[in-house]
Parts: structure tokens; sequence; C-alpha cells
């Protein structure tokens, strides 16, 4: 653990909109059951980008003791989303349900959302 500059979401605030999550570049901010999340604190480098975009004031930066950002778990955060990520419109688990399924020898991945178009073609 260090002292160090880390998001804080209030969760009163938060209306689950959703504009906090593109604009941080470790895709450290999650949608989930409704609320804005930091996935893991080791993927916040407190930088503060997603601060602005935040509606209603829900997003600021708080000084505390936090797991160490970790550059190397950013990339493999990044490196895992995009891998189980919807093969049709880029999904990802926590923007709709993820199902994996075998082609040609390969595994991939579609959003419930996609299903419907692989099935029907
Ligand atoms: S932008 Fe603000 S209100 Fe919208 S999800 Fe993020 S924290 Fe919540
Ligand atoms: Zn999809």
């Amino acid at each position: 653990m260090a002292l160090r500059k880390i998001i804080k979401i209030d969760e009163e605030k938060c209306n689950g909109c959703g504009l906090c999550v593109s604009p941080c570049v470790e895709s450290a901010i999650a949608i989930i059951d409704g609320k804005a999340r930091v996935i893991s604190e080791e993927l916040c480098d407190g930088a503060g980008f997603c601060l602005n975009v935040c509606p209603t004031g829900a997003l600021t930066i708080e000084e505390r003791e936090a797991a160490p950002f970790n550059e190397q778990a950013v990339i493999e955060h990044k490196r895992k989303l995009k891998a189980d990520s919807c093969v049709f419109c880029g999904n990802t688990q926590y923007d709709a349900p993820i199902l994996e399924y075998r082609y040609k020898g390969e595994t991939k991945h579609v959003c419930v959302r996609c299903l419907p178009a692989l099935i029907h073609g």
C-alpha cells in the first residue's frame, strides 16, 4: 500500500450513465450493478481524466492509502478485455453478457446483443 492520489466515486451521486468509462485510458472504471466502480485500485493512476465528464459531480480525486498503480496490470487487464470482447461490436463483459463459442477451431466471443445475428446470419 502507498499514500497516493486515486479516484473516489460517490455512489449516491452516480447515476450509472457510463460517461466516465471511455475517458479512462487504463479502462479502470466499469459500470457494475448500475454504478461506476474502480475495477481494481492498481489500475487507477489518479490522473483524473474522468472527472470532467461526470454530469453529477460524483467523481473526485482523493489522497489515501491504496494499492500502488501497476502499469503491467493495466496492460494485462486491457489485453484480456480486448481478447474476451465481442467479435462483432467490441462490447466487453462490462457492457453486456459475453458468451464463448468455437468456430473453425478457434475460440471466439459474442455479446448477447449480437448473438441473434450470429445465429440467424
Ligand atoms: S460519469 Fe459520473 S454519473 Fe456517470 S457513471 Fe461515471 S461517475 Fe456515475
Ligand atoms: Zn456484440
